[in-house]
């Protein structure tokens, strides 16, 4: 038997409900705040990430599926959204046509080790917001994911980060630098590779012993430039002022290359190990990095397998609503077009083609549905249909001009 891919999974129909519902509260969310959904290819130039997010970071050095099409093209399939719609939006102009506020719901890849809430193929709920500088829309953003959390009714942590701009992080690299390079027989293998590489990621490392040696590292806060201070500040005054709870984390640096300044994490402690809900932050130098006119950027990525991990929801498993058996030969058409004209009005209905009427019975259990239509010749004679509500066992002949409101309505005792 062929299986599929460890960490890819199937969304079986019995929890598509769930998805469905998640997503629908997330358009509805992102879409009220004036964002427009765009879809984007599965596959990009390889380039486009290691531009990105960044050639030190784990998503790029490890986790990429990278390969050579046909054409000898090194493609990738996309590990995030943010360059995928930053390439859209240089590509075709779309600051000039007036778009400028993101969303997408789309499945990424990444090639690590799967385990609980990581996942090779996961889906990202994520937005992006163009064009302005302003702390408002770093509270926007962080907003967007409170209603969605509130919504679906989990419990998280938030906890935010100032990770300076392209002026003054060198200087705060060089300082962590200094003072990694110090303790290097302490940190992991890794970790001695990113500090020639990418010190920053060092903060990032999830390895007990990194962490002791991080634990006293000297704080990004203390670095950044009067210009990332007031923006953090702001974006503080904001959040307090919105009553969002929140910390803030010196250690957070987040995996990928491109953010400037406001950063934050929303964390939850029901996951285990995997507890980032949703991430994201101000990446202000990305879409001129990427060969668009400078323009500032905010926005986030939450993950949809952990969301849906951590909300209750009653499952529905019910797909069907009405069964249509026909009783004798005679009856199989005028059945067939009866079931047509149900689903016709929405309602949704299975026509059952052979078998005896106890299977056919079994058959609507099995599918918890609520009714079952039974057509025989006295029926057919009669221009009637035997209709039996299977919920409250009751069954009653029914008009058949009257089927389709007296399922809506439901069966008087
Ligand atoms: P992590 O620290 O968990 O590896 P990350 O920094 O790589 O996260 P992002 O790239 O910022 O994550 O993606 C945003 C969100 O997408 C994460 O917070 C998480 O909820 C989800 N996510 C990331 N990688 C995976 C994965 N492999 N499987 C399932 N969900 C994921
Ligand atoms: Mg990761």
């Amino acid at each position: 038997m062929i299986q599929s891919l460890p960490g890819f999974k199937d969304i079986l129909p019995a929890e598509i409900r769930k998805w469905q519902f998640v997503e629908n509260i997330c358009r509805d969310i992102f879409e009220s705040f004036g964002y427009q959904e765009i879809r984007f290819p599965v596959l990009e130039k390889a380039q486009l990430f290691s531009r990105s997010v960044g050639n030190d970071t784990d998503i790029v050095q490890k986790e990429m599926y990278t390969f050579k099409d046909k054409g000898d093209q090194s493609v990738t399939l996309r590990p995030e959204g943010t360059a995928c719609v930053v390439r859209a939006l240089i590509q075709h102009n779309l600051i000039y046509k007036g778009m400028h506020k993101f969303y997408y719901v789309a499945p990424m890849f990444r090639y690590e080790r799967p385990q609980r809430g990581r996942l090779r193929e996961f889906h990202h709920l994520g937005v992006e917001a163009f064009g302005d500088p302003s702390p408002y829309v770093d509270a926007e953003i962080m907003e967007i994911n409170m209603e969605i959390l509130k919504k679906l009714n989990v419990d998280v942590r938030v906890e935010i980060n100032n990770i300076g701009c392209k002026k003054c992080r060198p200087l705060y690299i060089k300082v962590l630098k200094e003072y990694l390079m110090e303790k290097k027989g302490l940190l992991c293998e890794d970790c001695q590779r990113r500090l020639n590489t990418n010190p920053l990621r060092v903060l990032d490392c999830k390895k007990e012993s990194c962490r002791k040696v991080t634990a006293s590292a000297p704080s990004i806060l203390d670095y950044v430039c009067n210009e990332c201070k007031n923006h953090f500040n702001e974006v503080q005054r904001l959040l307090t002022k919105m009553k969002v709870d929140f910390v803030v984390n010196d250690k957070i640096v987040r995996g990928l290359d491109y953010y400037t300044s406001f950063v934050f994490e929303i964390i939850s402690d029901r996951l285990g190990a995997q507890g980032t809900v949703s991430a994201g932050g101000r990446y202000n130098d990305l879409v001129e990095e990427l060969g668009g006119s400078p323009t500032p950027a905010c926005g986030f990525a939450a993950g949809e397998e952990r969301i849906i991990e951590l909300f209750d929801y009653k499952e529905d498993d019910r797909f069907v609503d009405a069964v249509v058996v026909p009783v004798g030969k005679d009856a199989m058409d005028f059945s067939f077009f009866l079931t047509e004209n149900l689903r016709k009005e929405y309602i949704r209905s299975e026509f059952i083609s052979s078998g005896s009427l106890k299977s056919a019975l079994r058959k609507a259990n099995r599918w918890k549905a609520k009714w079952v239509l039974i057509i025989g010749e006295d029926e057919m004679k009669e221009d009637m249909v035997s209709l039996r509500d299977l919920e409250r066992s009751v069954q009653k002949k029914v008009k058949v001009k009257d089927v389709i409101s007296v399922i809506r309505r439901g069966l008087d005792e």
